[in-house]
């Protein structure tokens, strides 16, 4: 039996992973479920897979989620260091799915004790990518790309060497606005955000694909995850999202993974690897697709995308510092307080304000250091967007 837990089991990601794991229950030990506010799914995803503990992220929703587990012998419980203390429980694979920098401290906990961690929280390898990877090393631990691009080129990858590697491609739908004019962008609105023409995802991440901040944060993650040089990282739009990413060779060889926008074949993979099962997704039929639709991003009216090379180029805290302040500008996004192109400037402004602070070139960077730029970030795009 695979003992497994699952953080970020109500969201998207996690609910993906919880319909896997049921269909082959008997297969499965679930450790933890972990959620935030939506008591009800967490509760019932508990019961069904008789976990041995639940968490709520919010103290002040614990008596609900008691309630809700009364009689099963289920442990409930809440807050930031129940989490860690589920992260610390003995596990054979581990899913991380919390969205957002709040994924990184849990995950960094669960490779302290050498577990396989299924990575779909790219925000921990953009905050504190070689940091992740040498407590993995440290531990004997596994981190696995859940992202369907990385898992794209993890796949790639096998039986190759990363030296042989000449260049990697990562596909991006383009976003509900992919046609749009930077005029046009000005005016879009969150329900325009939120509808995706071809992933079904959490909210947070369907905005970020709107504005390609999402492939801003996978083109640092692809650096991070597979060590490759940022100039050897391409995006290229591709609209039905049916090719994930390509890896090239340095024979000129492309090797692109191939498969339906299903987020269940990125997390199956993850789940059996080594091995390959048969899962649940869609067949494509190339025939009835026809033909395949390619395009150059445009840097200008995706400023994000450029932002991420220089991220990239000044490494040390500024990914902290990019997530962090993408995540409070998309709060205010969302809120109503600001304009869908506002994110992409507020963030700017804040790397700006922030670069002579963040190469850190000789200095070891911590995980208090990348907490504390985290905070400053946050609170610069605050304190901007209160001036303006
Ligand atoms: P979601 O919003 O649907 O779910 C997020 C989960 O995290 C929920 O369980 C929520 O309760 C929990 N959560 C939110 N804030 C929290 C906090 N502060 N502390 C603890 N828990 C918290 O998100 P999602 O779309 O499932 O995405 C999850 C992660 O996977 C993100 O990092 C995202 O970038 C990544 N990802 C998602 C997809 C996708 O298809 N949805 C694809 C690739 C990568
Ligand atoms: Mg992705």
């Amino acid at each position: 039996m695979k003992r497994i837990s699952i953080f970020g089991a109500t969201g998207s990601i996690g609910q993906s992973t919880i319909d896997l794991i049921k269909r082959d229950q008997g297969s499965y030990n679930v450790v933890a479920l972990t959620g935030g506010a939506n008591i009800a799914q967490l509760a019932q995803d508990a019961r069904d897979l008789s976990a041995d503990i639940a968490i709520t992220a919010y103290d002040d929703r614990l008596p609900e989620l008691r309630d809700a587990l009364s009689g099963t012998g289920i442990e409930a419980a809440a807050g930031q260091a129940a989490l860690i203390e589920a992260a610390a429980r003995p596990a054979d694979w581990i899913m991380s799915a919390i969205v957002g920098a709040a994924g990184l401290a849990p995950g960094f906990e669960a490779l302290k004790h050498g577990t396989c961690l299924a990575l779909a929280n790219k925000e921990s390898l953009v905050t504190a990518g070689p940091l992740l990877l040498a407590e993995a090393a440290k531990h004997n631990a596994r981190i696995l790309p859940v992202d369907s691009e990385h898992s794209a080129v993890f796949q790639g990858l096998v039986g190759e060497q990363i030296s042989e590697v000449e260049r990697v491609i990562i596909t991006a739908s383009g976003g509900p606005f992919r046609t749009w004019s930077t005029e046009q962008l000005k005016g879009a609105t969150l329900a325009q955000a939120c509808k995706h023409p071809s992933w079904d995802m959490g909210q947070r991440i369907t905005i970020d694909s709107a504005s390609m901040f999402n492939k801003a944060l996978e083109i640092i993650e692809t650096k991070e995850y597979f060590g490759l040089s940022p100039d050897q990282i391409e995006v290229i739009v591709h609209p039905g999202s049916y090719i994930h990413a390509l890896v090239g060779f340095k024979d000129g060889a492309l090797m692109a993974h191939m498969g339906a926008p299903d987020m269940r074949h990125a997390i199956g993979y993850a789940l059996h690897w080594p091995e390959r099962r048969d899962l649940p997704v869609e067949r494509l039929d190339l025939a009835k697709l026809g033909s395949l639709q390619f395009e150059a991003p445009d840097e200008f009216r995706f400023p994000a995308l450029r932002l991420a090379r220089d991220v990239m180029q000044t490494g040390g805290l500024a990914g902290a510092v990019f997530n962090a302040a993408k995540e409070t500008a998309l709060d205010l996004f969302i809120a109503g307080r600001i304009g869908f192109t506002d994110m992409a400037e507020l963030v700017e402004q804040v790397l700006a304000q922030m670069s002579l602070d963040l190469s850190h070139q000789d200095v070891q960077i911590s995980l208090d250091m990348v907490y504390e730029a985290d905070a400053e970030a946050r609170a610069r795009v605050l304190s901007l967007q209160a001036r303006a």
